[in-house]
């Protein structure tokens, strides 16, 4: 049997038919709508295989699909689709799998749209059910269980929280009740995590954070076994349109190329600077799953080959104005939304929550005005913890 290639060395050539480009080294943008055909009988034959043959760039482009067979390979999927975004991604799985009336059961603190999509719009629109669980508790799920359950919504490692869930075990439960799954695997990528070999139906990710990592295209993903994305591809993908466009395609392929190395690289720093947070004076905790001290620690390591960057820390202060300043004094770490890229990040969850809740329902919520999430980029980690040792030290004692 010939070995699998490894990461690095499949992402960088698997499909791609460079024979096809005059050996160019980079396949070209196919910036095009429609596709031509010689005669009556080739676009005749063209639509008896339409989900592999390109007729119109709504549903098949031949650069879009380079991309996405990398991306299926990476995973351990039989097909992957991209498409205009992480939303549109989630959006077009759960259509998939949910018809008119059906009850679903997800992970609280699963992304807010997400959240939303399901329990409030989909609710409105089809009378979707939804149970919300913690997430890690098997008998939860077995309790919430109804006769119309159609699908399981996981988030592992959650972004908000960092919850993980048991994958394997859910999967299985879920199996044994013809119940679908989809997971959210946007915080460990396709290279530290592969859930649909742990039995997981539909992979989703939003391109947006590691796999495009360059903080230049909003993008989405859905890998699965071919059935399932055939059937999204005429379905979801046709008809609510929310495709990827072909430059956004070809700069995901450029990404792809260096996933594998960013991710060891983000894993390497992530490390360095949750250990210096986790040892600073003037921090009450932090929440990584690549500690030793993260609670669910063991479980991560089981189902996940390595840990990403994104984490989040609580300043002991709860001075609004103390919080402010060492916020504003980061200098390397940028304020901003989003995560994944090559720049580090920081922003504190209170700002959103502060809009929506008030200061009873804020509290309730468990978080503080002195949470912090952040985004360990690509920059040099001594760098990083420098910046935000200056920045601990505007805090008085
Ligand atoms: C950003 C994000 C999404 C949505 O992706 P977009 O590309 O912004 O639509 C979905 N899930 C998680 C966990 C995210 O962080």
């Amino acid at each position: 049997m010939k070995k699998e290639l490894k990461p690095e060395t499949m992402i960088s050539h698997f499909a791609e038919e460079r024979e096809k480009y005059e050996g160019a080294v980079v396949p070209p943008i196919f910036q095009n709508t429609l596709f031509t055909f010689k005669d009556w009988d080739a676009i005749d034959a063209a639509f008896d295989d339409r989900i592999n043959t390109s007729i119109y760039s709504r549903g098949r482009n031949p650069g879009v699909n380079i991309v996405e067979k990398k991306l299926a390979k990476l995973a351990g999927g039989e097909k992957a689709r991209l498409f205009a975004s992480g939303m549109a991604a989630i959006t077009a799985a759960v259509m998939h799998f949910l018809d008119a009336g059906d009850h679903a059961i997800a992970i609280k603190n699963i992304y807010g749209p997400a959240n939303n999509l399901i329990s409030v719009y989909l609710k409105k629109k089809m009378g979707i059910e939804t149970t919300f669980v913690s997430g890690n508790d098997l008998d939860e799920y077995k309790n919430a269980i109804r006769p119309n359950t159609k699908l399981f919504y996981l988030e592992s490692p959650s972004t908000a929280i960092f919850n993980i869930q048991d994958i394997e075990s859910i999967c299985k439960l879920a199996r044994s009740k013809e119940i679908k799954t989809i997971i959210d695997n946007t915080w460990a990528s396709p290279i530290f995590q592969k859930p649909l070999k742990m039995g997981v139906d539909l992979e989703i990710h939003s391109c947006s954070k590691y796999i495009g990592g360059h903080s230049d295209v909003v993008a989405g993903l859905v890998i699965g076994n071919a059935k399932d994305i055939d059937s999204i591809s005429v379905n979801e993908f046709e008809l609510l349109g929310g495709k990827t466009a072909p430059l956004d395609a070809w700069l995901l392929m450029r990404s792809l190329r260096t996933l594998p190395i960013r991710m060891k690289a983000h894993q390497e720093n992530a490390i360095k600077v949750a250990q210096f947070l986790e040892s600073h004076p003037k921090i009450e905790t932090v929440n990584y799953p690549g500690l030793k001290s993260f609670p669910q620690h063991e479980l991560a390591k089981k189902q996940m080959t390595g840990f990403s960057g994104l984490m989040a820390f609580k300043l002991k202060t709860s001075n609004l104005s103390q919080i402010k300043t060492f916020f504003n004094s980061l200098k390397i770490f940028k304020i901003g939304v989003s995560w994944g890229g090559h720049e580090s990040l920081v922003y504190a969850p209170a700002i959103s929550y502060l809009k929506e809740l008030s200061p009873e329902q804020f509290n309730g919520l468990g978080i503080s005005l002195g949470d912090m999430r952040i985004s360990v980029g690509l920059e040099d980690a001594g760098d990083l913890i420098d910046d935000l040792e200056q920045a601990l030290e505007t805090i008085s004692d």
